[in-house]
Order: structure tokens, then C-alpha cells, then sequence
């Protein structure tokens, strides 16, 4: 048996079971991450000093008798997600060699549970993009096939999950960056009800929109994943303390109703991805669920109006690096001059047009044109979504209108990338929970396919995931790396 090609639930078993070491789990991800990661680059920074430290912890705690799904399983961690004393650069130049001195929530609590840190993992440059490509760094490669990107913006979390590097990776999602790159590379990703994750730590990009969420090569891994991550943090003052049912979100979903939005089964979306769709409703619909096509016509302002709020939300967010408090610093005659070179050198291409649009569509004289009508598309599509969830348990999705792209491919059309995000931006608008799981394969490359629920609703979002996976089958490894 592969140690790095098994659910994290057969390590569990293994590991309470005395069969397998949390050592021999890290070293076994480590010895994998040094051999496929210089093809694969999913990683900016490999922890193996602190892996295999922690892991001699884990390894006591559970010969103590404790046990919890985390102990002792090894997991990524975004490079967005700052961890103290380790560099955290969210992919940019401008915050390179920056070691920070907290740790995010999320880490925190991953390293209560006895998770082992492997390591950070590459994204698009502060988490803008669809294909890890604006990684102020390198490229990501999609584990499926070395040409084509990973999807993003947190393509690393999602290719190491897929490679086998780690069995558990968390990413952040403010319009589809867990989701879409779950998608690309075939495994489970999932982005939380706004509020159910702390954002203490995450480093802020769009804050009304930003969640962290988890991948994992199966749904009930992705449970754990998240319940680990989960619960209210005096930090973040947006969170809410709701309930959720744990054994509701570990039972497949027996009859549950589903509404598919008519606004994704047409030509925007490619016709491989549409015939796997079909496919899975009618498995699940032999499997009892009631699936019914519904009408969501905001679905089709979402790209428009994501890209006037993220922007405006990045704008004021990216403020902070001036070269003072922390990274890039290059001298100049003056403080102004100094932040602007630091700017200029420390920002990519595609950070520096966000925040240009984000502080257009602020400015006095645009900001009703843009940013109030943007903010009124918002609450409708909201609404609409929410009417829905009266009638309905679940909206069905594809996650990504296509499979993995060829890196470089849309170089000269920004706006067919922005495009991708068509099918995972409702649900960040709206804050509402969603999961994007394997439904095939079309040419070699996987297909997700995406439910949304009610906010705080996660319960019934596992398990109707679960009812999903178990008739379309758990991902499969990609054949390049088993
Ligand atoms: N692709 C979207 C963007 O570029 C979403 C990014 C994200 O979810 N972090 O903004």
C-alpha cells in the first residue's frame, strides 16, 4: 500500500490502529513532495524540520490513547494563511522573506488537533486569479496533465491533493478558489457559509467575500477537514455561531430536493462538462433525489458585479504594504517615493489592475454607478438564491464552464479567465456554503461538480455530497504520479 495515495480516514485507521507512525506519514509526504514537487512546483515552501516534529508529537498523543480524525495527518496550508516564524508571502514579491509573528486561526487550531504541517503552498499573487499562473513565483502544473494550470487561485493546495503530496490541504475562496481548482484537479474542495471560518490570519483580499475551506481526495475527509477548521474566534468579528449537526453531515442525504439553475446547462458552459452534469442527475435522481430545473437569472450579472466589489475591497486592503511595517523596502529621497517604488516592484501585473479598477469604482463620481449598483446586484442575487432555498435543499452546478486550460492559454484575454469564475461567484456573493466534487472525466481531465446550500446549512451540504459521491464514484489519482 501507497501510505501517500490513501484517504485520510485509512491513515486514521492506520495510525490508531498502531499499524503506522505519524512519522512515517510525514516522511513518506516529505520523500513524495521532494520527488514530484520540482515537476509539479504545488509547494513555495516545505516545512520538513516542523513536519517531522510534529509529527513525533502527534505520535505521542496518540500512544497516550487520544485520538481525533486530525492526529497525526499530515495537511498543506494556502500561503495566504500566515504561520509564525514561517515565511508567508501569499505568492508576492512584495511580501518575500516575511516571517510572520502570529499564527491564522486556522493553523492554530490545526496544530491543537495534531495535524502535521507539511508545508505552503502556491496561489495566484494575493489570491487574484483562476490558474495559480499570477503566482508572483511560478506557475503551478495540474497533476493531470503537466501542461495545463491547476486551476486557482489556490492551485497548490489543490495539485498537492491531487499528486498525493498531502491528503488534506486548506485554500481560501472569494470567488471560486477552492472550488474551481478542485475541480480542475479532480478532488474535493469546499468553501464554508461566510462566518463559519475564522479569517483571523487569512491575509485579507476581498474581506466580505474571503472564506477558507478545505481539500481532500473524498467528501468525508473534507468533513473532518472542516470541522477541524470550524467555530466561532473572538478574532473575527464576523463570525456567527450556528448550529451544525455533525452525524446530520456524516449520513448520505436520503430523497433530498434539488433545483438546477437553467442559467448553467447552456452554451456558456463546454458540452463535456454539461453531459457529466446530466449524467449525475440522473444517477442521483435513480438514487431518489428529486431534481427539478429551476430559473436564476442573477446568476448571470455575478461576474460583473464580483469584479466591482473584490476589486474595491482589494484596493483598500493592499494599502497596508508600503514598505514600512513589513517586506519590500527600497530606499528613496522621500516616504512617498519610497512606497511608490516598493509598489511598483512589489505588485504583479494583475494586483496592480485590481487594485487601479477597485480604486476607480470608489472614487467620488463612480462609486453610485459602480460600487452602490454592485452592492444592489449583490442583495438580489442573494435573494434569489434564498427563495430557492425555500423550495429547495440544494442548488446542483457545474463548478468550472471547463476542464483544465493550457498554462498560458488566455495570456492576452483576462476577461475569459475572469469568466471561469461564472459558476462559483453566487455563492461567495451570497455567502452561502458550497462544494465542488469529482463527476468524471472528459478527455483525461476531471469535472467538479458543485452544490450550494442555505447558509450554515453545511450539514445538509455533506450530505447530500456524500449521497453524491457515493453514486459517482471517489476521485481517482492521476496515472502521471502512482
Ligand atoms: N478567480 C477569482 C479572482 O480572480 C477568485 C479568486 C479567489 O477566490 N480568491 O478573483
Amino acid at each position: 500500500m501507497n501510505l501517500c495515495e490513501i484517504s485520510a480516514s485509512q491513515m486514521r485507521e492506520l495510525l490508531d490502529a498502531k499499524k503506522v507512525s505519524a512519522q512515517e506519514l510525514a516522511k513518506a509526504h516529505l520523500e513524495r513532495i521532494h520527488r514530484l514537487d520540482p515537476t509539479v512546483r504545488a509547494f513555495l515552501k516545505v516545512c520538513d524540520e516542523i513536519a517531522l516534529k510534529q509529527a513525533g508529537a502527534a505520535q505521542e498523543r496518540i500512544m497516550q490513547g487520544e485520538t481525533n480524525p486530525l492526529l497525526g495527518i499530515p495537511f498543506a496550508l494556502k500561503d495566504n494563511m500566515v504561520t509564525q516564524g514561517i515565511e508567508t508571502t501569499c505568492a508576492s514579491k512584495i511580501l518575500e522573506g516575511w516571517k510572520p509573528p502570529y499564527d491564522s486561526t486556522v493553523a492554530l487550531r490545526l496544530a491543537q488537533h495534531g495535524a502535521v504541517l507539511l508545508g505552503k503552498t502556491n496561489l495566484d499573487e494575493f489570491a487574484m486569479g483562476s490558474s495559480t499562473e499570477f503566482s508572483g513565483f511560478f506557475p503551478t502544473r495540474n497533476p493531470w496533465d503537466l501542461a495545463r494550470v491547476p486551476g486557482g487561485s489556490s492551485g497548490g493546495s489543490a495539485a498537492a491533493v491531487a499528486a498525493g503530496m498531502a491528503p488534506i490541504a486548506f485554500g481560501s475562496d472569494t470567488g471560486g478558489s477552492v472550488r474551481q481548482p478542485a475541480a480542475l484537479c479532480g478532488v474535493v474542495g469546499m468553501k464554508p457559509t461566510y462566518g463559519r471560518v475564522s479569517r483571523f490570519g487569512l491575509i485579507a483580499f476581498s474581506s466580505s467575500l474571503d472564506q477558507i475551506g478545505p481539500f481532500a481526495r473524498n467528501v468525508r475527509d473534507a468533513i473532518w477537514a472542516y470541522e477541524a477548521s470550524a467555530g466561532v474566534d473572538p478574532n473575527d468579528s464576523t463570525m456567527q455561531d450556528a448550529p451544525y449537526d455533525s452525524q446530520i453531515a456524516h449520513r448520505p442525504a436520503k430523497a433530498p430536493k434539488i433545483g438546477v439553475p437553467e442559467q448553467v446547462m447552456n452554451e456558456k458552459i463546454q458540452p463535456e462538462v454539461r453531459a457529466l452534469m446530466q449524467n449525475a442527475i440522473k444517477s442521483l435522481s435513480d438514487a431518489g433525489a428529486v431534481i427539478e430545473q429551476v430559473s436564476l437569472p442573477m446568476i448571470e450579472h455575478g461576474v460583473s458585479t464580483y469584479y466591482i466589489i473584490a476589486p474595491a475591497e482589494a484596493s483598500s486592503n493592499l494599502a497596508r504594504y508600503d514598505g514600512v511595517r513589513y517586506g519590500l523596502r527600497i530606499e528613496a529621497e522621500s516616504a512617498s517615493e519610497m512606497m511608490r517604488r516598493v509598489r511598483e516592484a512589489g505588485f504583479g501585473k494583475e494586483v496592480k489592475e485590481r487594485i487601479i479598477i477597485g480604486t476607480y469604482v470608489l472614487s467620488s463620481g463612480y462609486y453610485d454607478a459602480f460600487y452602490t449598483k454592485a452592492h444592489k446586484a449583490r442583495t438580489l442575487m442573494k435573494t434569489q438564491f434564498r427563495e430557492m432555498f425555500s423550495r429547495y435543499d440544494a442548488l446542483l452546478l457545474p463548478t468550472s464552464p471547463t476542464t483544465a486550460f493550457k498554462i498560458g492559454e488566455f495570456a492576452g484575454d483576462p476577461m475569459a479567465l475572469k469568466i471561469a469564475d461564472y459558476c462559483t461567484i453566487p455563492a461567495n456573493l451570497g455567502g452561502f456554503p458550497a462544494i465542488s466534487i469529482n463527476a468524471g472525466y472528459s478527455g483525461g481531465l476531471p469535472v467538479g461538480l458543485q452544490l450550494v446550500c442555505d447558509s450554515f446549512c453545511e450539514q445538509t451540504l455533506f450530505s447530500i455530497a456524500l449521497l453524491a459521491e457515493s453514486v459517482l464514484g471517489a476521485p481517482k489519482m492521476p496515472e502521471l504520479v502512482t
